[in-house]
């Protein structure tokens, strides 16, 4: 069996009073008809990075009105994760030495995830490449259907890798995407969705917290709250460009000395590059006590990256490339301007110079986070423009509803 992901329970009638009564009756008109309908969700990991993320909030309020969910995670050694982790970064468009014994390592765990595979269920969502090849070895009834939601950027892909992952995409029943962009040609899935993902307004994430228990936390680390603070909250990842972000920090520096920089990110089970990343980035950053490199091996959970967004005065998602990035809808959530990197689903929450900047270089990066930092009344003004758009367009209960939706259509 593989093992279940226990999730926090959720209602959804609690998000009424931040989404409306309408939105919520729209959620519910559409789980009418799917009442006990058996979903089960697999994915590679139960913590870190956005997929889980969602997974947290998305589970337990299908599990609200009315549907039957389970959240699985599939097993892998270093091996495996070692493999799909170059995977992802070739899919992505980066470099790869593509060998028959990466090919191995990928299908033996697939197959042997596959043989884990028990119960009965109406929908299968697969996310992401890890274990998109089980498919090719399970056993299920006729009416299962499967689909397979891609959480990253596949707009040029290594080709090696595609070609090799695309004969199992075929045999879903469906695919998700965050982009259409991102949707490859030569793969004519049966039915394609786009579903862009969401944030939780409700969660230790992203809830409302005082002015007093902000700076509590951000004091623990030794941040000091009264001078400007920009951070970025990532995964320890080439992709969304670490160095970068000191290299920013450091042009900016000159011209305001207080500016501190806080970097979180996460070590997942999934990412064993992160270590590497991470030594790098603290070779980059040197001796210079005002850079916090933080990490959840430090206690910096939920709570302290919520207190971290809002303490800042600039969000920073320097990605190089991005499939949706989470962070940047928690950064403008939080009423902060975000300044992105130009790629995949940042530029859709980024709206360039009204809720943030989309920038494409360290120079560019430094010269706009300068700009909203010399420029409280824009900054502030743009941290509303955010706070806006994502209310309307990346909350929860509107993935909720493509999700329903998505169902209906496929029953
Ligand atoms: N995150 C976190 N702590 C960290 C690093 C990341 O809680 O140290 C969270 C972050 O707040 C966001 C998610 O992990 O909710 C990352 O999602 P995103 O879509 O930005 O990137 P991904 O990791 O999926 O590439």
């Amino acid at each position: 069996m593989l093992k279940e992901v226990k999730t926090e329970m959720k209602r959804l009638v609690d998000y009424t009073l931040v989404v409306g009564e309408e939105e919520i009756c729209d959620v519910r008109k559409l789980a009418k008809n799917l009442k006990n309908i058996r979903v089960l969700h697999i994915s590679s990991t139960a913590y870190g990075g956005g997929v889980a993320e969602i997974l947290h909030s998305l589970v337990p309020l299908m599990r609200d009105v009315g549907l039957n969910v389970e959240w699985r995670v599939i097993e892998g050694n270093e091996d495996f994760f070692n493999t799909t982790k170059k995977f992802h970064n070739a899919l992505q468009g980066g470099d790869i030495l593509f060998t028959e014994e990466m090919k191995r390592i990928y299908l033996n765990q697939n197959r042997l995830n596959a043989s884990f595979f028990e119960g009965k269920y109406d929908f299968v969502i697969i996310h992401d490449p890890q274990p998109a090849a089980m498919l090719a070895y399970l056993k299920a009834p006729k009416y299962t259907k499967f689909i397979w939601r891609c959480h990253i950027d596949t707009s040029v892909p290594n080709s090696e890798v595609w070609n090799f992952l695309r004969g199992f995409l075929k045999k879903y029943n469906a695919a998700i995407f965050t982009l259409k962009k991102f949707v490859k040609n030569e793969v004519t899935f049966k039915r394609l969705f786009i579903i862009p993902p969401s944030i939780d307004p409700l969660n230790d994430k992203n809830r409302p917290l005082t002015i007093k228990e902000i700076d509590k936390f951000v004091r623990r680390f030794g941040v000091d709250p009264e001078r400007p603070l920009i951070t970025q909250v990532s995964r320890f990842d080439p992709w969304k460009d670490p160095l970068g972000v000191i290299d920013m920090y450091r042009l900016i520096k000159r011209d305001i000395p207080e500016l501190q920089l806080s970097f979180i990110g996460s070590m997942s089970v999934d990412d064993p590059e992160g270590w590497i990343m991470y030594e790098k980035i603290l070779r980059r950053a040197g001796e210079d006590n005002d850079i916090y490199v933080l990490s959840d091996l430090r206690g910096v959970g939920n709570l302290e990256v919520n207190a971290f967004q809002r303490s800042s005065n600039v969000i920073i998602q320097k990605s190089l490339r991005e499939g949706f990035g989470l962070t940047v809808s928690e950064g403008l959530w939080k009423g902060r301007p975000v300044v992105g990197g130009n790629a995949g689903g940042i530029a859709i929450q980024i709206i360039n110079g009204k809720t943030g900047f989309l920038i494409e270089s360290v120079k560019e990066a430094a010269e706009k986070t300068k700009f909203l930092l010399l420029n409280k009344e824009t900054a502030d003004k743009m941290g509303d423009e955010g706070e806006k758009y994502v209310r309307s367009n990346f909350l929860i209960t509107r993935q909720l509803k493509d999700y329903l939706s998505l169902f209906n259509s496929l029953l």
